[in-house]
């Protein structure tokens, strides 16, 4: 927002918070105990009467208000602080509360089992207790020293969850970083040095043609950015060809790969998707890691979002050959049920975590005796300071086991079968692509042949939005629009089925006679509801 538009809409007040009165008071507060341990109380109070109402389905899933109310709201709360910041701490720890009060009353309500939007987890309160840990203790993790424990603590869970994907013990390594476009990045960035030498150090010179990318369809816009930014152009992604499944066509990338070494055309990786962003369609791994291994290429796997399919013995097959990739990224902060940001990186090679940054920082990384470099996260990651990423998902996972993970997804995986049973025995309705995981697309196709279906089902998504009980999204797929949903909350069940169903139904109704205000508004593109 413009500077502009504060100064025409409100006057600042008087801003008077820069003279106060006593500083080794105001210093001493800041830091002190008692205060925190007061705050935090009431902080919590407050996150934990959420998740009650907000688990037990009271009130809207979708609260938006228009971005504007929000802007003025929370630059008000930045024009009221005053000299006279409370003194004692229950007063200060009252007013926190009320800021709570007005996150919690603006944001999207991800633990509400109606949630069924985009791909983001409602975090595991656990989790969230033990990031407030990793906020606090503040470790900066380029270096050991920086944070011996909690590197430890990442070291653990590479380890952990590159097992679990099927590597084998010892022989492969990782890192983590701040989200799967950054891994998907970084992963890209040692495959290009790998296939160029000295890119890293001379860029992309002297080349007879340009390299390309290999990837999905569907691939998430992350891989043609990451082309973007190590040089190659983003128009140097090549898109293969995916089946009815959207699945990648395992032919159509043999093909492609013979034409591209006829034309002698220096590919640095085969991008396959575990888990489709669009669709959720799991792609054929072993056959493309045959034709990999054939070629000789950099076989990188997107797994963001379905690297957890790994925990469940029932659901595992989708992944199956993911261990014979050269790189893997997994976002746990997706399907293994953590706050944002944390993401993992894999290598099969244990060497190539060196690759993609083969810079020194001396300052930093002193070269001393026996394996320490291991130890320090800086020479793998594009970050220096790095969040320590990792604590939230080793405190689940020591608390309850891996088993806890297989608990969720399979869950996870019944409740998206009941959707898609219910939705399937509906006559009007299209599924593009057959739901592989948690990922499902669909729309109602009217009989009456005068209805343009793609304004039929955005007006679909408004009502049901708007009515509050569920909150899902659109998407467009080859061509024409689809409703999106994606089941991320173990708890929801039945009664979000049956809303779904039921709002499907009430909306069919009303437009089987001669079309409603509604429709109409949303058909000349007058709803303020942004798809
Ligand atoms: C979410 C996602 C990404 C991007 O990850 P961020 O953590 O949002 O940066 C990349 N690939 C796939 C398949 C995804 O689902």
């Amino acid at each position: 927002m413009s500077q502009a538009f504060y100064i025409e809409q409100t006057p600042p007040a008087k801003r008077t918070d820069c003279h106060q009165s006593d500083p080794a008071a105001i210093i001493k507060q800041l830091y002190d105990s008692e205060t925190f341990r007061l705050l935090a109380q009431v902080v919590v109070g407050r996150l934990s009467d959420h998740l009650e109402q907000v688990q037990s389905r009271n009130g809207k899933v979708m609260t938006a208000r228009p971005p504007r109310l929000n802007l003025l709201d929370a630059r008000a709360w930045l024009d009221a602080a005053t000299a006279a910041t409370p003194s004692d701490a229950r007063t200060l720890a009252d007013r926190a509360g009320t800021m709570i009060d007005d996150l919690l009353a603006n944001s999207q309500r991800l633990h509400h089992p109606g949630y069924i939007g985009h791909q983001l987890a409602p975090p595991l309160p656990l989790a969230a207790v033990f990031e407030l840990a990793a906020a606090l203790v503040n470790q900066g993790m380029a270096i050991y020293e920086l944070g011996p424990w909690t590197t430890a603590v990442e070291k653990a869970m590479v380890e952990r969850l590159g097992e679990q994907l099927g590597f084998v013990p010892g022989s492969f390594s990782g890192l983590v970083t701040s989200g799967g476009t950054l891994a998907n990045l970084t992963a890209l960035i040692a495959a290009r040095n790998k296939l160029l030498g000295d890119a890293w150090s001379q860029g992309l010179t002297g080349l007879e043609t340009k390299p390309v990318v290999i990837t999905h369809m569907e691939s998430h816009y992350s891989i043609a950015r990451a082309a973007g930014i190590i040089g190659l152009g983003a128009e140097q992604c090549l898109y293969v060809a995916s089946d009815a499944a959207g699945r990648t066509d395992p032919q159509a990338l043999a093909d492609l790969l013979d034409d591209l070494k006829r034309r002698a055309v220096p590919v640095i990786a085969v991008v396959a998707s575990a888990g489709a962003t669009r669709t959720g369609s799991f792609d054929p791994l072993p056959a493309i890691a045959d034709l990999c291994e054939h070629h000789g290429i950099w076989l990188h796997v997107d797994a963001a979002h379905g690297g957890a399919v790994s925990f469940s013995k029932a659901h595992r097959h989708l992944i199956e050959g993911i261990e014979r990739a050269d790189s893997v990224i997994w976002d746990a902060h997706k399907m293994l049920f953590v706050p944002t940001l944390s993401t993992y990186l894999f290598y099969k090679n244990p060497r190539n975590k060196y690759l993609a940054f083969s810079q020194d920082a001396p300052f930093l990384f002193v070269e001393d005796s026996d394996d320490a470099h291991e130890f320090d996260c800086g020479l793998a990651t594009a970050e220096c300071t790095k969040r320590a990423a990792a604590l939230s998902l080793w405190a689940v996972m020591s608390l309850y086991g891996g088993s806890v993970y297989e608990t969720l997804i399979d869950r996870i995986c019944e409740i998206t079968a009941l959707f898609v049973a219910k939705l399937a025995a509906i006559e009007q309705v299209e599924m593009p692509v057959e739901p592989q995981f948690n990922i499902v697309l669909f729309r109602y196709v009217p009989e009456r042949p005068d209805i343009d279906v793609d304004a039929y089902n955005k007006a679909l998504r408004a009502f049901i939005v708007e009515d509050g009980s569920l909150y899902l999204t659109t998407t467009t797929y080859r061509g024409a629009l689809y409703l999106r949903f994606v089941v991320m909350n173990p708890l929801s069940n039945e009664t979000e089925v049956e809303a779904l169903i039921e709002a499907l139904t009430t909306f069919a109704a009303r437009h089987d006679g001669d079309g409603d205000a509604a429709f109409a508004a949303e058909r000349t593109g007058q709803s303020h509801l942004k798809v």
